[in-house]
């Protein structure tokens, strides 16, 4: 049995597989230009396939997928595309899936039917500049104001900065990790603003950049649970976040054997030689990352703790995709040095899966300490 469809509904696939050849595929080459749709665009096409909200029931408008179904969806797009891979991942799990968790019946009528649609985008605030691994150290503070919060702080690192409509805030509403609050807070709100997208190595497709909030007004309606969870809001979010980083890792490492493979069946039509045991070796390494991810991800459909599984699937995979983007960039030489070759932009893609998410530093340390307890 090949490892490389899922067994998502058979009309989930089909749609997947549309959409990637006819939408996905094609503007991939001006994404890695960062001269693309941009990522709104991205998630409204995304709301017309009836995919930008995979796990979002079907009575509030989504396509009541399971997270089987989102991680193929990802590795899917990754395949083609790693910034568009991106964007919808964090749209539909640190930007969405803490609503479906988390949030009261009412938030879910207000906005999970328009991410689904794809007409609002979603992000995910949780990094500072003074706390990325580190969540609990991050300083924006989330002061009660009468029937609400006022919310000061500068987010750095934020993918869709400038293009969501909606995004999940992590902030501080009083001292140690109780002492945080997760709150939805409106692009189109007061003293809400973002800079420039930063320039990146790679992913120049996916707008990466500040989310800085000067005083703004968030009603009491829009706190996401109770106050003092919201470090259990982002760990959540980021459990079944990273299995997402991983099936997009999955994606760009198998984007970039399929260009190893046709590759190295011209070079041996010309009678040239090609490294069968590297060959090997990637094909193991990506299948292997590929079924970690699958197991995460059943785990999580069964509603077990993934803490463990998740990060292991993260590190495995991110690192398999960045050793297959790299032995690409070799087997496929010397054309690969060219700035746009398919495997040199899976390259430089690659690297921010090992960091997105929680380092690789950061998940040993969670792997040894699940292992220790
Ligand atoms: C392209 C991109 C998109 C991103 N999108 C988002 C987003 O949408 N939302 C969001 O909130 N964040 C986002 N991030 C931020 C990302 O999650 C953080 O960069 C990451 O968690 C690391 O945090 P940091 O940058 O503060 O690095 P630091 O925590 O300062 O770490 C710097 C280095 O030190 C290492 N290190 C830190 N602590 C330890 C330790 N205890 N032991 C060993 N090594 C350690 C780290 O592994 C890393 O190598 C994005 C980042 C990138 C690159």
């Amino acid at each position: 049995m090949s490892t490389e469809a899922a067994t998502p509904a058979e009309t989930l696939t089909e749609r997947v597989v549309h959409f990637v050849d006819s939408v996905i595929a094609p503007i991939a080459p001006a994404m890695a230009r960062g001269a693309g749709p941009s990522p709104k665009d991205i998630a409204s096409a995304a709301g017309e396939a009836g995919l930008a909200g995979i796990l979002t029931p079907h009575e509030l408008g989504g396509a009541g997928g399971s997270h089987q179904d989102f991680a193929y969806f990802v590795e899917s797009v990754a395949r083609a595309c790693a910034s568009s891979a991106v964007i919808l991942d964090v749209h539909l799990s640190v930007g969405t899936e803490p609503i479906l968790l988390f949030g009261s019946a009412e938030q879910k009528h207000r906005y999970l039917p328009a991410l689904a649609r794809g007409e609002m985008l979603a992000g995910f605030a949780l990094t500072e500049a003074a706390g990325g691994s580190d969540a609990a150290a991050l300083q924006t503070r989330a002061e009660r104001d009468g029937n609400g919060y006022r919310l000061s702080g500068a987010k750095t690192f934020i993918t869709s900065a400038g293009a969501a409509d909606l995004y999940v805030v992590i902030a501080r509403t009083g001292e140690g990790t109780g002492g945080i609050s997760a709150f939805l807070v409106e692009s189109a709100w007061k003293g809400v603003s973002t800079g420039a997208p930063f320039h990146k190595m790679g992913l120049h497709g996916s707008w990466t950049g500040e989310l800085i909030l000067d005083s703004v007004h968030v009603p009491v309606a829009n706190r996401l649970g109770d106050e003092g969870v919201g470090f259990r809001v982002a760990m959540a979010a980021l459990d079944s976040g990273r299995v997402g980083i991983s099936a997009q890792a999955v994606g760009i490492a198998q984007g970039a054997l399929d260009v190893v493979v046709s590759t190295s069946r011209l070079r041996l039509g010309r009678s040239g030689a090609v490294d069968e045991v590297t060959l090997a070796d990637l094909e193991a390494q990506t299948v292997a990352s590929r079924l970690l991810t699958r197991h995460a991800a059943a785990l999580v459909d069964s509603g077990e703790r993934v803490t463990l599984e998740a990060s292991v699937a993260k590190l495995y995979s991110t690192d398999t995709c960045v050793a297959v983007a790299q032995h690409a960039v070799d087997m496929c030489a010397p054309e690969s040095a060219d700035e746009y070759h398919p495997v040199a932009i899976r390259f430089r893609d690659a690297k921010a899966c090992q960091i997105y998410e929680g380092t690789n530093q950061i998940q040993r340390m969670v792997i040894a300490r699940q292992l220790l307890r």
